[in-house]
């Protein structure tokens, strides 16, 4: 389970492209359409909230929300908000957005292994109740401890979700500056800078997890 750090790197990566619809227009518009990719691609994980409620933070966790379908549906239902709040960018984008960013939300979720139930995403929900994960995983688990809320918090903290989370840092900046090398191409300094720092973020990412 990638925390919000892994998956901002969609929103971020399509809010490079989408951004320049907003070139001189209000201050706030580019955070907001940020933020707002950032809160839909973390969206999938509102369903600690109900099993914290009932004492059993996992006990909803990557079933229904974690369906690509309800993914889809969620991203489409939210889009008007987002045609509303950000009327300068088309109707076509503005909805590719939404959905690419709810939707990226289970197939990340999907990269990452397993360490504990419940093991695998409902990401056919409801053709299938099956739950499926990657056999190549690109993060490490998240080690934690089943029960209540509080259990559940303070088993979060140890040194082996540090240097997880440390690792979804390296693959995040990896790739957002291999994307801001791209957008900035025009700029040879900053062409070489950020193609750079990919480089070094991978190299760091390899020896985290991969070595
Ligand atoms: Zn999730």
């Amino acid at each position: 389970m990638p925390s919000p750090v892994a998956h901002s790197v969609i929103p971020a990566l399509a809010f490079l492209r989408l951004g320049r619809n907003l070139d001189g227009g209000p201050f706030w518009k580019k955070p907001l359409l940020l933020a707002g990719g950032v809160a839909l691609a973390a969206l999938p994980d509102a369903d600690f909230l109900p099993g914290f409620l009932l004492g059993d933070p996992v006990r909803y966790h990557r079933g229904v929300t974690h369906s690509l379908i309800v993914c889809l549906l969620a991203g489409l239902a939210l889009f008007p908000l987002f045609r509303t709040w950000l009327p300068e960018i088309r109707r076509g984008p503005m909805a590719a957005f939404c959905v690419l960013c709810v939707c990226s939300h289970p197939l990340l979720d999907c990269l990452a292994a397993d360490a504990s139930p419940p093991y695998g995403l409902a990401l056919f929900w409801p053709l299938s109740g099956e739950r499926f994960l990657s056999p190549v995983s690109i993060f490490p688990p998240v080690h934690r401890l089943p029960g209540p809320a509080w259990t559940f918090v303070a088993s979060l903290a140890n040194a082996a979700n540090v240097r997880g989370w440390l690792v979804e840092v390296m693959f995040t900046a990896t790739i957002l500056l291999a994307g801001i090398a791209v957008h900035k191409r025009s700029d040879r300094a900053f062409l070489v800078a950020s193609t750079a720092g990919s480089i070094l973020c991978f190299a760091l990412y390899w020896i985290l997890y991969i070595r």
